[in-house]
């Protein structure tokens, strides 16, 4: 009886594997269509001084919506596309709708009031063509009008090539931030000799201040770190005033997250700079 209670379970386990394959072919079709059909949009979240709110810059976020799946989240489909290839390709459609966009509203009369953050993979990085790829992509536009955004555990992954690309990319005139800081483990040395722009210290150590002292004394750590590198910092995932306050007290200049603003597509977030 016993035995055969262990198959079922097998049965019942394998049944569900097929299952959960099924569903992540379904969604390759689905994002492959999507590529093709050019289906994907980005989103603009502000990045504000926070001595007073001001929008200094702003960070692009990819967006998908399926007419049958409904918005999936960046969350799912970038690990999917690295996973499959077709990162390099995504990847370059970022770049370059972001370098339009930048493009239209400097057309406008409102260019956005500092750089533009783009979240860039370890995939495209590791791609020996990508600096090719992003000096093509971004023609027309200074160099300074960009940041690349690189996870501190992508850095990590590949390290020696990738701070050859980014230091090759820096010398251009493009600046990167490290993003997600203090979750990739990252060794000092590593970090020193990536000579990033900016830190951005992760949502997760920012949902916690004030009141945790072990999250406290990481951010003072990380603000005096960042300060001896002579590195901006950025705070991610900020919800309330109190942790926007406690951030600017502690020497943290620069924000982003919903208390000031999700989000938004493109229109939303030029009414923003146009009236600022
Ligand atoms: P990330 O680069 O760390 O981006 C910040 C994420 O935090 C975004 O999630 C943003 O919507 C969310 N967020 C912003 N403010 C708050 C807040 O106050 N509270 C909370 N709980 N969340 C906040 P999103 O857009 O879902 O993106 C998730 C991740 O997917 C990004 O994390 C980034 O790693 C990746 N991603 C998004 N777009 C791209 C892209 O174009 N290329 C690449 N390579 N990765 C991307
Ligand atoms: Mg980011
Ligand atoms: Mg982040
Ligand atoms: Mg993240």
């Amino acid at each position: 009886a016993e035995a055969k209670v262990a198959n079922c379970k097998l049965m019942l386990f394998a049944e569900q594997m097929v299952e959960s394959l099924k569903q992540r072919q379904r969604l390759f079709d689905r994002f492959l269509r999507a590529l093709r059909d050019d289906k994907f949009s980005l989103h603009f979240q502000p990045q504000v001084a926070l001595k007073d709110g001001a929008i200094v810059g702003a960070e692009a976020l990819c967006r998908w919506y399926d007419e049958d799946l409904g918005w999936v989240s960046p969350a799912e489909f970038i690990p999917l596309a690295e996973e499959r290839g077709l990162m390099p390709a995504l990847g370059d459609w970022v770049l370059q709708a972001a370098v339009k966009q930048l493009k239209d509203w400097q057309a406008a009369g409102s260019p956005l009031p500092g750089p533009l953050s783009i979240n860039i993979s370890n995939k495209q990085l590791e791609s020996s063509s990508f600096c090719q790829r992003v000096l093509e992509l971004t023609q027309g536009i200074a160099p300074d009008a960009l940041i690349f955004e690189l996870t501190e555990s992508a850095v990590m992954r590949s390290p020696e090539t990738n701070i050859k690309q980014v230091n090759t990319l820096k010398d251009k005139g493009f600046r990167w931030a490290i993003d997600d800081f203090g979750t990739g483990y990252s060794s000092l040395s590593y970090l020193t000799r990536l000579r990033a722009d900016v830190l951005k210290i992760d949502r997760s150590f920012v949902a916690r201040v004030p009141g945790s002292q072990h999250d406290e004394s990481l951010i003072k750590t990380i603000i005096a770190m960042a300060n001896s590198m002579q590195m901006k910092l950025v705070a991610e995932g900020i919800e309330h005033p109190e942790q926007a306050q406690y951030l600017h007290r502690t020497g943290c200049e620069f924000g982003q997250g919903y208390y000031f603003s999700h989000p938004l597509p493109a229109e939303a977030f030029f009414e923003k700079i146009r009236n600022q």
